[in-house]
C-alpha cells in the first residue's frame, strides 16, 4: 500500500528543529569557548555548554528519525534561559538582547500559531523586565532601551504571525486540493486510502461499499456532460444525506464508496439497500425532464489479510457480480 505523503507548504517544524538544533549546537560551542577562553565566565559559559550539547543530541535524534516533540521545546526553553541570562550578565553593548529578537521566528516556526504567539507574548515582557533593570537609569535610558527593543521585537513578531496565518490558510487550501473531490467536495480516493489506514487501526470491522450508478455513459451521450456531472453532484448530495457518515469518497467518474465501521453484514445490507432504494426514488431533472438513475452496490467486510488493495478488490468483484446480475441491486 502506498504511504504517500502530501507537501507541507514550507519547512516542516521537524525539519526546522533539525538545522536550528544544529546551528544552537555550533553556535553554543562557539561562545561558550570565547567565554571560558577570553572572558572566563563560567556560569554563562556553562549554560552555553548544555546548550550546545543539547542541541548536538537534538540534530542526532532528528538526523536518525528519532524527532520527539519535547526535543524541541527542551531546546527553545534552553536558548531562551541562555539568552534571558546573556542579556542580565553581560555588558549590554556585546550586543546579547539582539538575539531575542530572533525568539518570535523560532517560536512560530517550531510551535505553529498559538503557542508562537503566547510564547513570543512572554518572552517579550521578560526581555522588557530584564533590559529595564539592566540599564543605566540615566536620561530615560530604561524607558527609551525598553521601548526601542519592544519596538523592534513586536514589528518582528507581527510579520511571524502574520506569515505563519497565511502559511496555514496555504497549507489547509493544498491539503484541501489533495484530498477533496472537485466536483463534488465528497473526499478523494486518496482521501480513503489515508482514512483507511487511520480506521482500521482503530476498529475491527468495516464493511465497504462500492457505489456505481447504471448506465451513466448514456445520460451523458443523452443530455450532456454538463447534465452528468449535475447528476454526479445530486447523487454525492443524497449519498450524505441518507448515510449521514463522513466517510464517503468519490472513486473517481461514477463510482463513489462508503466505509461504515462497526457493523455487523445483515446491518450493511440494510445500509446498501436503503442507498439504492433513495437513489432510485430520487428525482433527477434536465430542464424539467425527469431522469431515471439507478445504482449497483457491492459490499465487502474487511477480513484479517486483507489490505487496503485486496479490500477494494473485493467490493468491486461483488459491485462487478451486481451489474452481471442485471444491475439495480446491492451484492454482499
Ligand atoms: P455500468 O452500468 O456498467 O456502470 O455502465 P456505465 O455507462 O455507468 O459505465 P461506463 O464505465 O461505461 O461509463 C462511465 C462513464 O462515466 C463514462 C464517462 O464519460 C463518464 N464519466 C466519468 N467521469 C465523469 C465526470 O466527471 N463527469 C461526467 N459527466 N461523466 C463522467
Ligand atoms: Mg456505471
Ligand atoms: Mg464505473
Amino acid at each position: 500500500m502506498s504511504t504517500r505523503r502530501y507537501p507541507y507548504s514550507s519547512v516542516s517544524p521537524e525539519e526546522f528543529h533539525k538545522w536550528l538544533s544544529a546551528l544552537i549546537c555550533v553556535l553554543n560551542s562557539v561562545y561558550f569557548l570565547l567565554n571560558m577562553a577570553i572572558l572566563q565566565k563560567l556560569g554563562i559559559g556553562g549554560v552555553q555548554l548544555t546548550v550546545a550539547v543539547f542541541g548536538g543530541y537534538c540534530f542526532y535524534k532528528s538526523s536518525n528519525g528519532l524527532y520527539r516533540p519535547w526535543h524541541s521545546y527542551t531546546l527553545l526553553v534552553l536558548l531562551t534561559l541562555n539568552i534571558l541570562l546573556s542579556i542580565a550578565i553581560m555588558e549590554l553593548v556585546a550586543g546579547a538582547t539582539y538575539w531575542g529578537l530572533a525568539l518570535p521566528f523560532w517560536y512560530y516556526s517550531l510551535f505553529g500559531l498559538r503557542k508562537g504567539f503566547v510564547f513570543s507574548a512572554v518572552i517579550v515582557l521578560l526581555c522588557a523586565v530584564v533590559i529595564f533593570l539592566r540599564t543605566d537609569t540615566n536620561i530615560f535610558m530604561p524607558y527609551r532601551t525598553v521601548f526601542n527593543f519592544t519596538l523592534v521585537y513586536c514589528s518582528i513578531w507581527l510579520v511571524c504571525h502574520v506569515y505563519e496565518v497565511q502559511r496555514q490558510k496555504t497549507s489547509a487550501f493544498l491539503h484541501s486540493l489533495a484530498l477533496q473531490d472537485d466536483l463534488t467536495n465528497l473526499k478523494n480516493r486518496h482521501a480513503l486510502k489515508a482514512d483507511f489506514r487511520a480506521i482500521h487501526k482503530n476498529f475491527q470491522s468495516i464493511h465497504m461499499l462500492i457505489i456505481d450508478i447504471d448506465h451513466f455513459k448514456h445520460i451523458n451521450d443523452k443530455y450532456g456532460h454538463d447534465i452528468g456531472d449535475t447528476v454526479l453532484t445530486k447523487v454525492a448530495d443524497l449519498l450524505m444525506q441518507s448515510t449521514q457518515v463522513k466517510e464517503i469518497y468519490r472513486l473517481g467518474g461514477e463510482e463513489f464508496v462508503i466505509l461504515l465501521k462497526d457493523i455487523s453484514d445483515e446491518e450493511a445490507q440494510e445500509r446498501a439497500e436503503k442507498i439504492r432504494k433513495t437513489i432510485e426514488l430520487g428525482i433527477f431533472f434536465s430542464h424539467n425532464e425527469p431522469i431515471k438513475l439507478t445504482v449497483s452496490i457491492g459490499i465487502s467486510s474487511l477480513r484479517p489479510e486483507h489490505e487496503f488493495t485486496d479490500f477494494l478488490r473485493s467490493a468491486d468483484e461483488k459491485l462487478y457480480q451486481a451489474k452481471h446480475e442485471g444491475r439495480n441491486r446491492v451484492c454482499s
